[in-house]
């Protein structure tokens, strides 16, 4: 297979495009799918980029810094024994490589608790538990250190196993939540959120974190299985062998869903820490209510 720009042999087929690139053009193509989103949808100011460690969000990261962006990066440590180690470390190592500025903010330090001690008090699922925290505490801080965006490493086929996930389960709300851009809105103190790799599949985003030598963790959460979005990936990417160019019609399509639903949402402070919520407290707050007392009682 020869790169279609200029013939050398490619490393990768973007098949939507109906094209092979070297490693040379697929970074030119990386990087001009991630600029896409900035230039489209006028994304400016200073981000904040949510690394995990892992191969998405560091990929991201190092996209960014080939883009005129002020970013920062914030990793959350979750207090998972053994992966939570492995990943801080790989996103210290990743932060300096790309000489970006890290913060790191500690669950357990913060917060007295730990998603290994949450799962254990409320039984539940620990994703949508972690998805909860994660999500508050990156907004949180975004917001009082004065970003514009907070930046995440999703890419389309995160985004689209969420939706279909969601789907699956009748759960329409977050849809409002799947485009590239969510503006900010002041008064549920919400920055704005971007995810610049939103055109660009799991394995475009492999093959770049490869091709850029960064130390990624490559552990698995262990309660990575209960995911079933990997479920739901697999099958994405089934379909889009099957029918080349799929996935980003589908991300078309949820894209223009979403606008439509972007500010039809009520949201106000919570009672409790002023941060959104569409109830009168918000889930973090209920959450850790909980924990509080179950701890004590
Ligand atoms: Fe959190 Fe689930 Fe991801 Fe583990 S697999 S980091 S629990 S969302
Ligand atoms: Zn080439
Ligand atoms: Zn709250």
């Amino acid at each position: 297979m020869k790169c279609s720009v200029c013939s050398k042999e490619a490393i990768i087929e973007v098949r939507w495009k109906g094209k092979a690139y070297c490693e040379t053009h697929f970074r030119g193509y990386f990087l001009g799918q991630v600029r896409k989103v900035f230039d489209k949808f006028g994304v400016k100011g200073k981000i904040c980029l949510a690394l995990s460690g892992g191969k998405d969000s560091a990929a991201c990261l190092e996209a960014l810094t080939h883009l005129d962006v002020d970013v920062e990066a914030l990793f959350i440590d979750l207090g998972i024994p053994g992966f939570s180690e492995e990943c801080r470390e790989a996103a210290e190592a990743i932060a300096a490589k790309l000489d970006v500025d890290l913060h790191v903010l500690n669950l357990q330090a913060n917060y007295g608790t730990t998603i290994p001690s949450l799962v254990e008090l409320e039984g539940k699922k620990p994703c949508s538990m972690c998805g909860t925290i994660r999500r508050y505490l990156m907004n949180k801080y975004a917001y009082e250190h004065g970003f514009d965006y907070l930046a995440t490493g999703h890419n389309l086929s995160d985004q689209l196993a969420f939706v279909f996930n969601n789907l699956a389960n009748v759960y329409l709300v977050p849809f409002r939540e799947i485009g590239p851009v969510l503006r900010p809105r002041e008064e549920g103190k919400l920055v704005g959120k971007v995810k610049p790799l939103y055109y660009l599949t799991d394995e475009e985003c492999k093959v770049y974190s490869e091709l850029a030598g960064l130390p990624i963790c490559e552990d698995k959460c262990p309660y990575a299985e209960t995911a079933t979005t990997n479920l739901m990936k697999r099958w994405l990417h089934g379909l889009d062998l099957e029918m080349p160019g799929v996935l980003r019609r589908f991300a078309e399509s949820f894209m223009r869903i979403s606008e439509g639903m972007e500010r039809d949402e009520e949201i106000s402070g919570c009672r409790i820490c002023g941060y959104a919520t569409t109830a009168g407290v918000c889930k973090f707050c209920r959450l850790m209510r909980r924990v509080r007392r179950k701890s004590r009682g």
